[in-house]
Order: structure tokens, then sequence, then C-alpha cells
């Protein structure tokens, strides 16, 4: 199956759905305006110089609706004030100053018929501008939308779906929209059942492109009905949300790893008591070592017993050994790798994976980040971890402030105290409710939650893997309008 792709411009837009509508105003052809003159002309002659016992004037509404096809607003009011005045003058032309009621009344019928069909032409011109607006106004989303018939034939299709899926509208319409899309749904959706019963419907469903390439959108339907209220189609409108399911992907996998960092980090939390596990048999061996020399120091050296004590050295030693080899297995699990880089880079990295969390927090991000030059020595994804960790704590912590503004700032720099010893820093400030006293002493301490569901983890990894890089982390505790957390790394001489 071809991967998920999102969409790119491949095709330049085609003719937009207001231009088609607007077909009323397209530009007239050469051969249109000279039938639209000669048929104005042959009416004025017949009126003129064959009068009829009919009034032939009347046709001139025939003209005026013509060229209503052919002209804008402006046209068509010319036409009719075109159309009037010949009618008049062959009136003057034919019956000179002579007065007859007949014809006078048959010439306003005629100026009457001339200047309804102005009107209806102006009006069904406003329509069909009304229409074409906004119709260009479902041409300006970027979301992809089109109409499918009961029979699931297209009927519309927007320039965001001509984007999105590739196909042009004149390929699209009247194709079998299920049939060229592809569409798939994930086992959940029950898009069909609950469709029928509201009329309306939203999810995510998977459309394969004009290039084979699959698009994961959040789509939403709603029908259409006619005027007694049965449904005539179907309008669904399509937003990408491919590179999202990417971005989440990623953060997904970017946490998992952080929890495997949780995992060997533990090694520093669990430093103590591996200290003890390896001191035990140690303090053993001394023991038996002492307890060995006694019997051998005897008049009568006991051998059996020092037998003992020796097998029981042994014994212990190897408990001890096994213990390092252990420590040694796992420690070899983080094999970290480290390379020249600045905090740009890792924020940079970053950023494509926090995005979306932010958005659908509502928190801006505020970035200053300087001297790309301030280079340190690390390993890029445990750093990331870091930023990740420290990003998502802000993100939680500001979703509880309400109505304050959610802002995220990001600032790198160099520590100006002492130039001999000047660190790489970077800064990551919210505006949320700022750390709890309650547990500002013990807070890079593994197990230290505020959270319901939390590990109390992310800080204890996060100050173990930047002292693994010679350097600090930091927190201000003493405000409550947001937390700072501050890392500084030594740079790279
Ligand atoms: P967890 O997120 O699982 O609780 P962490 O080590 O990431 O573990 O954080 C420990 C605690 O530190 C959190 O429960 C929270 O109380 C506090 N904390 C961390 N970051 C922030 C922050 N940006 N604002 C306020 N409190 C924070």
């Amino acid at each position: 199956m071809p991967p998920l792709e999102s969409s790119q411009r491949r095709h330049a837009p085609g003719p937009l759905l207001s231009e088609r509508l607007s077909g009323l105003t397209m530009r007239p052809t050469r051969l249109q305006i000279a039938l639209t003159l000669a048929g104005a002309a042959v009416i004025f002659a017949i009126d003129t110089f064959a009068p009829l016992d009919i009034e032939i004037a009347v046709l001139y509404a025939v003209i005026v609706i013509a060229s209503a096809n052919l002209l804008e607003r402006r046209g068509i009011l010319i036409v009719c004030g075109v159309c009037m005045t010949q009618t008049i003058l062959s009136f003057a032309i034919v019956h000179g100053g002579a007065f007859e009621s007949g014809p006078a009344l048959r010439i306003l019928i005629s100026l009457c018929a001339i200047g309804v069909a102005t009107m209806s032409a102006l009006w069904n011109r406003e329509a069909a501008e009304s229409l074409s607006a906004q119709a260009a106004l479902l041409d300006l989303t970027h979301d992809a939308i089109f109409v499918r018939d009961r029979n699931d034939l297209i009927t519309y299709w927007n320039a965001g779906a001509e984007e999105l899926y590739g196909w042009r509208r004149k390929e699209a319409l009247g194709r079998n929209a299920s049939a060229l899309l592809k569409t798939r749904y994930p086992p959940s959706a029950g898009g069909a059942e609950q469709f029928a019963d509201q009329s309306r419907w939203q999810g995510e469903l998977v459309h394969t492109r004009r290039d084979g390439g699959e698009v994961l959108v959040v789509s939403r339907w709603s029908v259409q009905r006619d005027e007694s209220g049965r449904p005539i189609a179907t309008m669904e409108t399509n937003s990408d949300i491919t590179e999202q399911k990417h971005a989440e992907d990623a953060l997904h996998q970017a946490r998992s790893q952080l929890e495997h960092v949780g995992r060997i980090s533990t090694l520093g939390e669990l430093t103590a008591s591996i200290a003890h596990e390896v001191n035990q048999p140690l303090a053993a061996v001394v023991t038996n070592g002492e307890a060995c020399l006694r019997w051998l120091l005897r008049d009568e050296p006991n051998l059996e017993e020092v037998r003992i004590a020796v097998e029981r050295m042994i014994g212990n030693s190897r408990r001890a050994a096994e213990v390092i080899t252990r420590l040694r297995a796992m420690a070899r699990k983080a094999n970290p790798t480290r390379v020249a880089l600045t905090f740009s880079d890792i924020v940079a990295d970053v950023i494509p994976l926090i995005e979306r969390e932010m958005m659908s927090n509502d928190v801006a991000l505020k970035l200053d980040l300087q001297a790309p030059a301030q280079i340190v020595l690390g390993d890029r994804v445990q750093l990331a971890q870091v930023v990740i960790n420290l990003v998502v704590n802000a993100i939680q912590a500001m979703s509880e402030t309400g109505d304050r503004p959610k802002i995220l700032s990001i600032r790198s720099g160099v520590s100006p105290e002492d130039p001999e010893a000047r660190m790489a820093v970077l800064q990551i400030e919210d505006t949320g409710p700022g750390i709890d006293p309650e547990i500002a002493k013990r807070l890079f301490n593994a197990f230290s939650t505020t959270k319901p569901g939390g590990m109390g983890m992310g800080l204890s990894i996060c100050r173990t893997i930047v002292e693994s890089h010679g350097g600090s982390i930091a927190a201000d505790t003493g405000n409550r309008s947001g937390a700072l957390f501050t890392i500084r790394l030594p740079l790279l001489r």
C-alpha cells in the first residue's frame, strides 16, 4: 500500500466554479454580437419599412434576453435603451405626427415588454453574480469540498479538491466519488449508519489521490435537500490531516523513547541500592577471608573450615560480579553518541513534534534563539527528549490557567557570568501556575509529581541526561505566574 502523503500543489488550479457560473459574463464572441445586432436591425427594418398587423417590436424583448447571456449589467441597459429608441423611431417614421390610439397602445406594450425583459435579465444577472461570489468563497478555502448526488456521482468539485486529490474539476465531475477516491473508513467510524440517522457525519477517512498516494482527512458530511425536504445530494468537506498524524506518531515515538531513557536513567536512581547489593557480598568476602585466616593461623589449621570459608568467598564474589554484569548490560543500552550541536538544532528538531500539541492547547510559541555558533557536545536524541519533556510539562501546566494567555518562550544564549566558565544556556518558560511549593524542593527527584496519573520521572530523567553532559538544570520555583527551567551545558572550545 502506498504510504500516506500530504497534498502538494501539482496542478495549476482549473477553471473555478465562479468562472463557470459567470459563463453568463464570458466574453461574447464576434458571431454572437453580430447575430444580436443583425436581429435588432431586422426587427427595426420590418417594424419600420414592412409594417405588419402584429407588434413586431415585442421581439426586442428576445434581443434583450439574448444579450443578458453575453453582457454585463451596463451592456444590458444599453441594449434596452437601443431597443426602446428603435421602437420609438420606427413608430415616428411609420406614423409621423399623427396620433392613433391603436398603434400607440401597441408601442406601449412593446416598450413594457422590453422593460420587463430587461428587469428580469438584471435580476438573473444579480442572482448569478451572488451565486458566483459564494462559489468563489468555496474555491478560496483550502478544504477539499465536493458534492455527490444520491447515486454517489460528483456534481461539484472545488479548487481545494483539485489540489488535494489531483483531479481537475472537469475530470472529477460525473465520476463515482467512492470509486474515484477509494474511500476507506476506519473500523470504528460507523459513517453510513450515523449519517442515515442524523443527516450529518464527521470522522476520519482515508482517500486515495490521483497519483496513488493516500491522504488521511477529517471529513464532514451534510445532506442537501430540495424544497420538499427530500435529500438530493451530500456535501463533503475534507481537511488533510496526514501531516498532523505523522507529527502525532513522531511525538508518540519520541515519548516512548523518553520512557526508554527513563528506564536507563532509573540507573541513577538505583545507584544507592546497586551499591548496597555490591557492598553486601564484598563485606561477606572480607568476613569470610578473615575467618579463613583465623582457621589457618590456629596451631592445628582446620582445613575443612578454610575450604568452607573460601567457597563462601567465591560465591559472594560471583554475586558481586553478577550485579556488575547486569549493571553494565543496562548501561550499554544508553549508548549515547556525542556530536557538536547547538541548542537551535535541538529546538528545530523538537518544534515539529510539539506543534500540534501546542495548537490544540492554544499555546503561542515565542522563540528567541541566539548565536548559532554556541556549540556544545551532546547526544541529539537525548537532549531533544529533555526539551520535549520540559515543553510537554509546560503545555500541560498552562492547560489549567483558564483565560490567561498561554505563551511558551524558548530562549537560548550564553551565560555571561564567568568568562572562563561560560556555558550555553537554554531557557523554557511558560505562563502556567508555576511550580507547586509542595514539591519545589524535590522537583528533580524521581516520583515527584502533582499529576493524578503522573509518574514523576520526567524531570529526574532530564536532570540525569543534562548532568551526564556535564551540565546542570534548574527551575525557578518562587514564581507563581509561570515556571522557568534553565539548562546550562559547557561550550565546546
Ligand atoms: P510528571 O509530569 O509525570 O508529573 P515530571 O518530572 O515531568 O513528572 O514533573 C514533576 C512535577 O513537576 C509535575 O507533576 C508538576 O507538578 C511539576 N512541574 C513540572 N513542570 C512544570 C511546569 N512547567 N509548571 C508547573 N509545574 C511543573
